[in-house]
């Protein structure tokens, strides 16, 4: 299995290097950052499975980085405070993280708050993209409170989608990664999926939520 990689920003260089080097020790391969904007760059394309950010950075605030993340992806996000800065909490959690630690911490317990946020991920937890939740483990999809009645198919096209809110996928993806295959040019299966879910999120109360480009495939909005 391929090593968890994880990207840590941080300017304190003393913590980054102590960071790493654990994180290192207990299995990750590890992404170290001392600069918010260099940071933020790196998390668009390493793609890491998990971001440990430091809430007081010189030039873009952990809380900054982790609203912007959050806009895109769902990539899990753990953030480090300083005693004084855990007024903040509130404004943490609703900039979408998923946890956080007030410095000084035992970087054992950071490890093992990070084990807790990706085995949660592996299990599959519930994400909301907008007004609406996936459930992975149940196969449930709901806008708002109500639960949109979807096919098997439909739920694997609907949360392929999600799993990248934004991006823009082509029927070729759609296809293989969803059925399996390739389907015949001349089919139109994909389409027809996309217009069912559009008629049953519609139904709910969801309008707008898939966008179709034009020649290349669909997206969800993000
Ligand atoms: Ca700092």
């Amino acid at each position: 299995m391929p090593k968890k990689r994880i990207l840590i920003v941080e300017d304190d260089v003393d913590i980054l290097r102590l960071l790493t080097l654990e994180l290192q020790d207990a299995g990750y391969e590890v992404l170290p950052y001392e600069s918010g904007m260099r940071g933020l760059s790196a998390i668009r394309e390493a793609e890491p499975d998990l971001v440990v950010l430091d809430l007081g950075l010189p030039d873009l605030s952990g809380q900054e980085i982790a609203r912007r993340i959050r806009r895109t992806g769902d990539t899990p996000i753990v953030i480090l405070t300083a005693a004084d800065e855990l007024g903040t909490k509130v404004e943490m959690l609703n900039a979408g993280v998923d946890d956080y630690l007030a410095k000084p911490f035992h970087v054992e317990e950071l490890v093992a708050r990070i084990n807790v946020q990706l085995r949660k991920r592996s299990l599959g937890a519930t994400r909301k993209v907008g007004d609406m939740t996936i459930d992975p483990v149940r196969r449930q999809v709901f806008w708002g409170e109500d639960e949109v009645r979807l096919s098997p198919r439909e739920y694997d096209l609907l949360a392929y989608l999600a799993s990248q809110p934004g991006r823009v996928y082509s029927r070729k993806e759609i296809e293989s990664n969803v059925w399996g295959e390739n389907l015949p040019p001349s089919s139109n299966v994909v389409d027809v999926h996309i217009a069912n879910i559009r008629g049953k999120l519609r139904d709910a109360g969801g309008y707008g939520v898939i966008r179709t480009v034009r020649g290349i495939g669909y997206a969800l909005k993000s």
